[in-house]
């Protein structure tokens, strides 16, 4: 990709943070990582810290309807990320197990949007958010992130396509992965966590005011990442506005 390879260390005028919100599979977790890897800056999915909670839960049958069980669940667990030696890519290590995968199950999709929605997870993976952002150089996405996690960042980005596209990016990625896909299946999916995220008492999805809706419907992985990367610099030198 040469674009990326020509962008790749872009120095913006001073280090920002980038919180980048959306819909369920709608590229905003490829926009964070291409944003992060033009600008060197730290890429944290704060989706697979919830998917990591809830594997958790599965796994060890914790119900989470009861608020002493989630507390007692929370201290024993320990989320970290890591580069994997062999190619770099990002590693999600749920108490020191790579659960990169594991994550991403469907038994996990249809669980994780009711995990997200109970307030001490919601805490417990904010504050841990929140340490990655203390020297700035950072793009985070998520739901709440221009919202609740930081919203003082210098930069949001509100990602959306039509659902759709959402559903075709979903199905050829786990296709591309030799997994089982069913268009349909995936589809109700993104729908139903859409619904539950965006209906939540707590953090729900939404776009802040002040961030800047790119709807990449019809825009392919390099344009969406040259918009970005126009804003990130106008950000850097201080441009207000940008919503608009
Ligand atoms: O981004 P991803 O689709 O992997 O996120 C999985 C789920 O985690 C979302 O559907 C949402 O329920 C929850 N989530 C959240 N807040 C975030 C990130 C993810 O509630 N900041």
């Amino acid at each position: 990709m040469p674009y990326l390879r020509a962008r790749m260390n872009k120095i913006l005028a001073k280090p920002i943070i980038i919180a980048v919100d959306g819909f369920a599979s709608c590229g905003k977790s490829t926009l964070a990582k291409d944003l992060a890897k033009a600008l060197n800056y730290i890429y944290v999915d704060t989706g697979a810290m919830y998917r990591s909670v809830t594997l958790y839960c599965m796994e060890n049958k914790v119900d989470i309807a009861d608020p002493k069980a989630i507390d007692a669940a929370l201290q024993a667990i320990n989320i970290r990320f890591e580069r994997a030696t062999e190619d770099a890519s990002l590693r999600v290590l749920l108490n020191d197990r790579d659960v990169t995968f594991d994550i991403r199950t469907d038994a996990v999709n249809a669980k994780v949007s009711d995990v997200a929605t109970i307030g001490a997870v919601r805490e417990a993976m904010v504050k841990q958010q929140h340490t990655y952002g203390v020297d700035k150089g950072l793009t985070m996405d998520g739901r709440d992130i221009g919202t609740v996690v930081f919203p003082e960042a210098e930069l949001k980005l509100f990602v959306t396509a039509s659902t759709d596209v959402r559903t075709q990016r979903r199905y050829d990625e786990m296709i591309a992965k030799g997994m089982e896909a069913d268009f349909e299946l995936i589809k109700a999916n993104l729908l139903e966590r859409d619904r539950i995220d965006s209906g939540r008492a707590i953090s729900p999805l939404r776009r802040a005011e002040d961030a800047v809706l790119i709807d990449n419907s019809d825009l392919s992985r390099q344009q969406q990442l040259e918009v970005a990367l126009r804003l990130a610099e106008l950000a850097a030198k201080g441009g207000s506005d940008l919503s608009e």
